[in-house]
């Protein structure tokens, strides 16, 4: 036993010899052309991605949000803004100066790729890109990609419209991934704030007064017994307005943007009592509304009605899912021109270009509302949430891609933009070209952005938002819950 032991001794050494001559090997080839670690340096693509930022639990409603610095402060302190909004429920909160309330920026994978061979290496519009500044060589800017090659962008009303070659312009619609990440809570029914005497706040309010049949509408558990058939309850957001803004802790109230593309979802039960039971959701986006009905014996059905025009199905289903007595989460959202609805997280109806698209000429502010309708029997709503979709916005600072007028990429160029779209320095406003981007050939245009200067893919949140610590260090406490693959 000794003997054989004694043998394999030395090609154990010779193995492990090898494994870690491997690894480094593996390890320098990867660094070298696969993966890079990038912190985060501002709030631009917040919330998804954040920069230096600060933490707060609402004192008002409990809601757990991120804010962006008083000044964008590069590499000094952190100062917290004397008042930050609430994006839940609207309500201003003085973080203070306690170093507690500071997190560092997340920290990102990026992975590089052999972009220029294009087809499945190729970058995809909704990517989200770390690039070289073009204004200095030095830094690094990480945006989401909205024009490529040959295209013309143009932001209206808060969404991006594409033209490609001979093609007329058309919205861009946003990936699944990248809604998902770019949905923003409006309201959470969870998080009510208290008490609610004080100023203004987001809550429901009925159309048929106290003997509406709704009740509950200040707790977290809305219940609709009806006296009359129906009736209805309307979401009253800002202050008494019914319009819903883009704002969040992340842009410093820069954002006054009504918005038009909304999420509205909630858990539904529907009582046993009543064959007839069944909830409408109504959101009416500009001058078109939206209804989806959801009925005890499973039937789901969207309706449309452009004002001026009758009202049509635009289809019904059944889903197995939704029966008298068993909660179920129930949604209806209208994003990019384009209205859905689901039941158990599972797309059900969606309307097509025929059925709704965006008007020949866009004029007026946008706006939304919403509305939750009850019919003849008892019902119960919990978990009623409220989100709304970015808004691209269009500043004095804004230079290109505006309402009217198109901005062309050439082959080669890249169109970017920061999610946090009122407080993102991106391509619409970029003047300064740096000493790297000079004298090319072809010339470099400042707003765009060209291959060889993409460093690649951010594709991994990997230990984010650290603590600083005292004299500059970094306490280490990864906040384990933002761990993800970026969208
Ligand atoms: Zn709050």
């Amino acid at each position: 036993v000794q003997d054989s032991s004694k043998a394999a001794a030395p090609a154990n050494g010779i193995e492990i010899f090898q494994t870690i001559l491997t690894a480094l090997i593996l390890a320098f080839v990867f660094r070298a052309f696969f993966v890079e670690a990038f912190i985060i340096p501002t709030g631009s693509m917040a919330e998804g991605l954040l920069g230096r930022h600060g933490h707060l639990v609402c004192p008002k409603c409990g809601w757990e949000f991120s804010f962006g610095p008083a000044m964008p402060a590069g590499d000094e302190a952190f100062i917290a803004p004397e008042t930050v909004i609430c994006p839940n429920c609207d309500r201003p909160t003085d973080p203070g100066q306690d170093p507690s309330i500071q997190r560092a920026g997340d920290r990102v994978i990026v992975h590089k790729w052999p972009f220029e061979i294009g087809g499945p290496f190729g970058i995809r519009r909704w990517d989200v890109i770390v690039f070289r500044d073009p204004a200095d060589p030095e830094s690094n800017y990480i945006k989401r990609v909205v024009g490529l090659p040959d295209e013309s962008v143009e932001i209206i009303r808060g969404d991006v419209y594409i033209a490609s070659a001979g093609d007329p312009s058309r919205i861009a619609r946003k990936s699944a991934a990248a809604q998902q990440v770019l949905w923003t809570v409006v309201h959470d029914q969870n998080h009510r704030p208290t008490p609610l005497g004080q100023g203004a706040s987001s809550s429901w309010q009925s159309d048929g007064g106290p003997d509406s049949g709704w009740s509950g509408l200040n707790t977290r558990v809305l219940r609709f017994s009806p006296n009359d058939s129906s009736n209805a309850i309307r979401f009253v957001s800002n202050a008494g307005h019914e319009t819903i803004y883009d704002d969040t802790g992340n842009n410093n109230r820069l954002a006054e943007n009504a918005v038009r593309d909304l999420r509205v979802g909630a858990e539904l039960t529907l009582d046993r009592s009543g064959a007839g039971a069944r909830l409408r959701i109504e959101l009416t986006c500009d001058d078109t509304q939206f209804e989806a009905t959801f009925a005890a014996d499973g039937e789901v059905t969207l309706e449309i009605e452009p004002e001026g025009a009758p009202r049509t199905q635009v289809a019904h289903v059944r889903s197995a899912e939704l029966r008298s007595g068993v909660p179920v989460r129930v949604e209806l959202t209208q994003v990019d021109y384009r209205a859905a609805v689901s039941v158990a997280g599972v797309e059900l109806i969606r309307t097509n270009d025929s059925q709704y698209q965006p008007p020949r000429s866009h004029s007026g502010r946008p706006m939304s509302f919403v509305r939750l309708i009850g019919h003849d029997s008892p019902l119960t709503l919990r978990n009623v949430r409220i989100d709304r979709d970015v808004y691209y916005t269009q500043s004095y600072r804004s230079r290109r891609a505006i309402a009217g007028e198109p901005f062309h990429l050439n082959a080669h160029e890249y169109f970017v933009l920061g999610d946090n779209s009122a407080n993102s320095h991106d391509a619409r406003e970029w003047y300064r070209v740096g000493p790297h981007m000079r004298g090319r050939d072809p010339a470099y245009r400042a707003g765009t952005v060209v291959p060889d200067q993409i460093v690649g893919r951010a594709f991994f949140v990997y230990l984010p938002s650290l603590v600083p610590g005292a004299n500059g260090s970094v306490v280490r406490v990864p906040d384990v819950g933002r761990v993800r693959f970026v969208r």
